[in-house]
Order: structure tokens, then C-alpha cells, then sequence
């Protein structure tokens, strides 16, 4: 296992490290099975966050007696001093732990940084856990080329890493992130998979590796078997031939920039639908071998893509933009409801 140092952090995190969203789809048992793995491997560093439902209180259960052996961190949307403070406190409890390594302004915009970083904003309560040992670093992580471009020119004093999608298909970071080399703030890749859009793990893996502008990267991980799939990956991070770059050039073709990365802040649908299941069983539907196993599990689901009342709240959450509502219209032509 490679490991890289995160900035001027001092943090050696696993070149490939573990992404926490998944765990919230996953249970207690399932939990402990895939820090068990973690810890075999050496992937030091977790990810999670406040908003990823019950991510922190499992991987909390599972890292009792453990928590030495790895980075821990994590993230929360509070914008004001008071809810930041109170996050840090709630993130403390559910990892079971006195010391959280990155604490991390989740999904900034530009819209928040005058109240995040201003009096009585988020960082001050951040800033006053660094300074009482509760937490060792400051991080951010956004979704818009805009907002990591002013972070890391205008707010780099006060953070230490930053975290962005860089992927096969998503490369439009690759210049402030090495501008945020260059500042020594350490880089995290989120989405390396792109949501679960890329097939090839491995290809997708070095892609973000080679780039030469991420530290580390945080693939999503549910179960023990994707931490072995992972694991693998990250004994093989050299760097891609003439060949493979065409492959990637021709994935990023192929995928564009409209599809779901599985992320959830669409949610809650009024109407109940699980809009990054939808997509997922969408894509799977093309795949000749899985349209039949597609079929039943989109069956399956309490709520389907025609059951959309084009409310468009969904929309206004999607920190891609993405047009969910023609989206689901498009699925539900594929399956018929
Ligand atoms: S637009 Fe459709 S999918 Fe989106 S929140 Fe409204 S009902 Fe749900
Ligand atoms: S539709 Fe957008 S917000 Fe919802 S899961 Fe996909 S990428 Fe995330």
C-alpha cells in the first residue's frame, strides 16, 4: 500500500483510502466486517460525515479499541459558530473518540463562505475544537470548479485540505487542485469512481492517482469484498499507457458530464423516490447480461421515476446540477412506469 502525506498536515493517509457514504445503506455487523478489512490492508484513513445518516455511529461501533490505528474524518454542513459546535460534540459521540484527525466543511458554495468563515461562523467553532485537541485539522469539500478556486486562493490560511470529484469523466479540478499542492493543502479526491459509473476500478483508480494533483482518493465502500476490490487497485498504481489514456478520453465521451453520482443530497423526494436508485437500475438495464435483473429489482422498489410530480426540489439540491426530472422521464420510458 502506497501512502502519501495529506499537505502540510503531517497525516500519512493510504494512497487509497475509504469513503464512508455507503455505510449508511449497510448495518452494524457489515460495518465492523469492513473495518476488519480495512485494518488488514492498511487503509488508515476513513472518511464519513455527519449528514451520512447512521456512517458515524456504526463506523464509531466498529473502531472501539481500534481508533489508534487509523485517520479519522469527518465532515458536517453547520455554516454558523453554534451548529458546528454542536456537530463536532455529536461527531465525537458517534465515533466513540476524543480526537477527530479532519474536520471538514462539508459541500461548500460560494454563497456560504461570508458566514462560514466570517464572525460567529462554522470555521471559528472548528478552529476553537483545534485549539482544545478536539480536532487536529481543517478541511473543505465542494462540488464547483468556482467555489475550490476561491477557497484555495482567497480562504487557504484558514483550511488545510481540500476535497473535490476527480475522476475519468470529471477533470475540470485538475488545475486548482495542484494550485492547492502548490499552497501545501492536502488534496482528496471524492467520487474517484465517479458515483459507480466507472467498470473498471483499477483504470479509474490510476487515472486519479497518475493525475499527479491528489494526495489520496476516497473510493465509496459498503462491503468487505469492494475493500478487497479496492485494496487490489491500490497495489497497481502505475502510471497509464498511450492506450489506457485513449480508453479513459473514450469513457469520458461516452458518460458525458450528465449522470448521477450517487451522492443523495437530492433526497428526501416527496414522492418517495429513490432518484440514485432509479439511475443505477437505469444504467444496469442497458447492460445486456442485467436488463432481466434490472427489470425485477426496479420492480421492487416502493416508488418508480413515473411517480414524479415534477416538483423540482430534487433539483435545487444537486450540487451537479444534474436534470433530474427529464432524467426520470427518461427512465421511465426505459422501464415503462
Ligand atoms: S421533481 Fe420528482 S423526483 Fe424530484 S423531488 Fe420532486 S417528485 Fe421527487
Ligand atoms: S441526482 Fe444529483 S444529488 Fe441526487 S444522488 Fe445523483 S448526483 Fe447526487
Amino acid at each position: 500500500m502506497e501512502y502519501n502525506t495529506l499537505g502540510n498536515t503531517g497525516l500519512k493517509a493510504a494512497a487509497i483510502s475509504f469513503g464512508g457514504i455507503p455505510i449508511q445503506r449497510s448495518d452494524e455487523a457489515n460495518t465492523r466486517a469492513v473495518v476488519d478489512r480495512l485494518e488488514r490492508y492498511g487503509i488508515n484513513y476513513i472518511d464519513t460525515a455527519r449528514g451520512y445518516t447512521v456512517s458515524e455511529e456504526y463506523l464509531g461501533r466498529a473502531l472501539e479499541g481500534r481508533r489508534d490505528r487509523f485517520i479519522l474524518a469527518t465532515k458536517s454542513m453547520a455554516r454558523d459558530y453554534d451548529s458546528m459546535k454542536r456537530d463536532v460534540e455529536t461527531s465525537l459521540t458517534n465515533l466513540r473518540t476524543g480526537y477527530i484527525d479532519l474536520y471538514q466543511l462539508h459541500n461548500l458554495g460560494e454563497k456560504d463562505f461570508a458566514q462560514a468563515f466570517g464572525p460567529g461562523g462554522a470555521w471559528e467553532a472548528l478552529d476553537e475544537a483545534r485549539r482544545d485537541g478536539k480536532v487536529g485539522h481543517i478541511g473543505v469539500t465542494a462540488h464547483n470548479l468556482d467555489a475550490l478556486r476561491r477557497l484555495v486562493e482567497e480562504y487557504g490560511e484558514f483550511i488545510e485540505t481540500v476535497m473535490f470529484p476527480y475522476n475519468i469523466v470529471e477533470i475540470h479540478g485538475h488545475d486548482v487542485l495542484a494550485l492547492a499542492r502548490e499552497k501545501g493543502l492536502g488534496t482528496i479526491a471524492m467520487k474517484p469512481l465517479a458515483g459507480g459509473n466507472l467498470e473498471d476500478w483499477q483504470l479509474a483508480l490510476r487515472f486519479v492517482m497518475a493525475s499527479g494533483v491528489c494526495d489520496i482518493a476516497i473510493p465509496g465502500m459498503g462491503s468487505a469484498e469492494e475493500v478487497d476490490r479496492n485494496a487490489a487497485a491500490a497495489e497497481e498504481l502505475s502510471p497509464l499507457t498511450e492506450e489506457e489514456l485513449a480508453r479513459c478520453e473514450a469513457i469520458r465521451k461516452e458518460l458525458g458530464s450528465h449522470f448521477c453520482r450517487r451522492c443523495g443530497y437530492c433526497a428526501p423526494c416527496p414522492s418517495g423516490i429513490d432518484i440514485p436508485g432509479c439511475f443505477l437500475m437505469a444504467n444496469y438495464l442497458r447492460k445486456y447480461d442485467l436488463s432481466e435483473w434490472a427489470r425485477a429489482r426496479y420492480k421492487a422498489m416502493p416508488f418508480h421515476a413515473g411517480s414524479c410530480v415534477m416538483c423540482g426540489a430534487c433539483e435545487r439540491r444537486c450540487p451537479y446540477n444534474l436534470p433530474i426530472r427529464d432524467m426520470l422521464e427518461q427512465v421511465a420510458r426505459d422501464f415503462g412506469y
